[in-house]
This record gives structure tokens, C-alpha cells and sequence, in this order.
């Protein structure tokens, strides 16, 4: 079993519901094991204009290949009514893989790390509740690290439902 932690998002359709059934979702996953999921935080979109997310990250222990994995999470997305309109668009459910072990995967449909996890708030405090402090990127730098540089500003933490 590998450690892979799940970045999720909504911002239609009842947020905090979509992030629920996203999570049974992937209590259901073959080959795998939910390990755990943060709370819930609400934050404002990065473009303008749409309306607020709601965010969480969840731990998942598996043993599914990568690639299939995300096969998963986007069959997951598609069941939950995801539309792929714009880039960005707002979105009943966006499942983002951002860590799988400690590999590094780079081929057109999949790159892990995720490409953003240290330059969003929404993704690094949902994780630090679930990740070990001394959990290290590809980059040498530590959640401890990537944290202090990330203020917690804009970000709501849900009270858990
Ligand atoms: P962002 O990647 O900036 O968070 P997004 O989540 O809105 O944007 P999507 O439209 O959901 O982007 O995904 C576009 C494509 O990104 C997917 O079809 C998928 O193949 C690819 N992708 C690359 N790396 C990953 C990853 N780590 N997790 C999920 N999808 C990924
Ligand atoms: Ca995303
Ligand atoms: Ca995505």
C-alpha cells in the first residue's frame, strides 16, 4: 500500500455534500483503504467572479496504479455531474492527486506532485492535518516549511459537520 492524499474541491451544487459523497466514494475504491479526511474549509476562487469552495484533503492508503487511480477519481468527478466547460470553471467536484508516496510521476495526464500544492492555502492546511510535519516535496522542503511561507488568509475552517 502506497499513502496518496487527495485534494478535493466544489464550489456548485451544495459544496459540502459533493465533498461527502466524494469521500464515500472513495471508502469504495478497490484496492484501497480511507485513511482519513481533514476538515472542511471554505475559501474564496482563485478567478473572480464564481462562487466559494469548499475544500478538503483526504488519505488514501492503495494499491491501485496511479494511472488507474485518476481513471477513479475522474469517473468519481463525471458520476457527481462534472462538467469540463473552461479551465478553472466552477466545478460540482474537482479530485486532485497530490502526493502518491514519494514518486514522482510526469507523463501528459498526471503530474505528482501536484504543481500547486505549496502555492495554495486551500490544499497545504487540509494537508497538515493529516501529514506527517516532516513530510518532504520534491523539492527538499518540508510541510513545516511550506506552511510558514503560506499565510492562512482567505481560508475559513468548517466547524465538522
Ligand atoms: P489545477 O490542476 O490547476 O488544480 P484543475 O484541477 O481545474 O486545475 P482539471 O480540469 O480538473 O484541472 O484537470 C485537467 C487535467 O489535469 C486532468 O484531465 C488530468 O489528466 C490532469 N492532471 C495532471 N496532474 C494531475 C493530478 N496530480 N491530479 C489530477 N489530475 C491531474
Ligand atoms: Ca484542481
Ligand atoms: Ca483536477
Amino acid at each position: 500500500m502506497e499513502r496518496i492524499y487527495i485534494g478535493m474541491g466544489s464550489n456548485l451544487a451544495d459544496p459540502a455534500e459533493q465533498l461527502r459523497s466524494a469521500v464515500e466514494a472513495l471508502g469504495q475504491l478497490p484496492q484501497s483503504e480511507l485513511a482519513g479526511v481533514s476538515a472542511f474549509y471554505q475559501s474564496d476562487s482563485l478567478l473572480p467572479g464564481q462562487p466559494r469552495y469548499t475544500n478538503a484533503v483526504a488519505a488514501l492508503d492503495s494499491n491501485l496504479a496511479p494511472l488507474d487511480l485518476l481513471d477513479a477519481l475522474q469517473a468519481i468527478e463525471n458520476d457527481q455531474g462534472r462538467e469540463r466547460l473552461e479551465r478553472w470553471g466552477p466545478r460540482t467536484l474537482d479530485l486532485d492527486i497530490l502526493l502518491f508516496g514519494d514518486r514522482l510521476i510526469d507523463v501528459p495526464r498526471l503530474k505528482v506532485p501536484h504543481y500547486q500544492i505549496q502555492e495554495r492555502a486551500f490544499v497545504l492546511y487540509p494537508l497538515a492535518e493529516l501529514a506527517p510535519a516532516d513530510l518532504r516535496l520534491a523539492d527538499g522542503r518540508s510541510l513545516t516549511e511550506l506552511l510558514a511561507a503560506c499565510p492562512f488568509v482567505g481560508l475559513e475552517r468548517l466547524p465538522q459537520a
